[in-house]
């Protein structure tokens, strides 16, 4: 049976929404502790939407991209090595140089390795498509210097021409590319002389960043050698050239691989980005430069002298 709704149990009711809005005065409200205060994670994902706002700020809208994919490392590497290994990396650089982090991206060009199982090689179209709405998203939200760093050998040519292409029509951000995984030089010896793909490189530096995910007993299962099946000029480019040399998309013995050798790697690669960063955070030029190229270009005639 329903009570009657009488005016005393309305105003017993007015009376305790006014409590609960208001509060008691007895017991003040505490203060949430600012988010400028304290760690904050590199990763965007991770970010509360007022933490994200302070994160943008800490780090000046400098944001990185690490680049992976999906495709055959090897007999004994897994899919994603590509994107575990260079998020690895950027990771820690941006925890030594605060920056914001987008989260896991693997929509690259891997049109090559196709044949194998497990790779998700995505159109040329959304290649491209779907990096510009990556890159104007992040600008929209603060970031107005992108560092995309490449994990896969795959992407070398379709990111610069991506950096590239970002002259067609004004942005507000600048898109900056880092492209190396492996020093030069420096470091313990290498055992071995081709070191592309799923090789002595790339097994160590996974070694550090996913020991548990290597299977180093599987590495001499198949052959990562030159094949060296075509016979044209070597300054003559054709996309099937990988498959050529390499059609078990392996180059390389990663039985040769060290901790040692992934731990002087890794460490070379998290350095560099975080030279990079810190140089990105310093570049007013870029910026400057490319708002006064998309001005000009607006009415090239009009350009002196
Ligand atoms: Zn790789």
């Amino acid at each position: 049976m329903m009570r009657r709704f009488s005016c005393r149990n309305l105003l017993v009711v007015l009376y305790l929404a006014a409590f609960s809005l208001c509060g008691s005065p007895a017991a003040p409200a505490q203060a949430a502790p600012s988010p400028s205060e304290g760690k904050l994670s590199v990763h965007w994902e991770e970010l509360t939407a007022s933490d994200f706002r302070e994160g943008i700020r800490r780090s000046q809208g400098t944001c990185l991209l690490p680049f992976g994919i999906l495709e055959k490392h090897g007999p004994h590497l897994p899919l994603g090595t590509d994107l575990l290994d260079v998020r690895y990396a950027a990771l820690h650089a941006a925890e030594q140089d605060y920056a914001v982090v987008f989260p896991e991206y693997y929509f690259g060009q891997i049109a090559e390795a196709r044949h194998e199982p497990g790779t998700v090689a995505y159109s040329r179209s959304l290649q491209l498509g779907l990096l510009q709405e990556t890159t104007d998203e992040m600008g929209r939200n603060g970031c107005k210097k992108i560092l995309i760093v490449n994990g896969h050998g795959g992407n070398e040519s379709l990111l610069p021409y991506f950096a590239q292409t970002q002259l067609d029509k004004p942005h507000d951000y600048v898109v900056y590319v880092f492209d190396e995984r492996t020093p030069g030089h420096g470091g313990p010896a290498k055992k071995t002389k081709i070191d592309m793909h799923a090789g002595e490189s790339e097994t160590s530096k996974m070694m550090v960043a996913h020991p548990e995910l290597v299977h180093p007993e599987r590495a001499t299962s198949e052959s990562g050698a030159d094949q060296a099946r075509q016979k044209i000029p070597a300054d003559v480019y054709t996309g099937i050239w990988w498959y050529t040399r390499f059609p078990f998309h392996y180059s390389g013995e990663g039985a040769a691989a060290t901790r040692e050798l992934g731990e002087y790697q890794m460490n070379w690669w998290i350095d560099s980005v975080v030279k990079a960063i810190r140089a990105l955070k310093a570049d007013d030029v870029s910026p400057k430069l490319q708002k006064e190229f998309y001005e000009k270009s607006a009415h090239p005639l009009d350009t002196q002298p």
